[in-house]
């Protein structure tokens, strides 16, 4: 999903993304690999992996976000998440 001047990832981002989007939904616990979703564009230090339904789905981030609601997790809760289970 390159968007038109957006930068392209450093190698060290690149590396960082790989393993992000090896782990599973972060929200639902779907079986990775996952989606990353930047919380704002390029901040792919605090990305986070998310199956396409909690990502995109209708019911998603990028949706209603009924999913994240349900389970009780916000996107910061969602970055932390993500970083313990980047250092398990
Ligand atoms: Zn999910
Ligand atoms: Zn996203």
């Amino acid at each position: 999903m390159r968007i038109k001047n957006k930068p392209a990832p450093t190698a060290a981002e690149k590396r960082h993304i790989e393993r992000v989007a090896a782990m599973d939904c972060v929200v639902c616990g779907a079986a990775g690999p996952s989606e990353v979703h930047e919380p704002e564009q390029g901040l792919w230090f605090a990305s986070m992996p998310l199956c396409p339904a909690c990502h995109r789905g209708p019911e998603g981030w990028h949706g209603t976000r009924l999913r994240w609601t349900l389970r009780r997790i916000n996107e910061l809760q969602a970055i932390n998440k993500t970083h313990e289970g980047l250092n398990a």
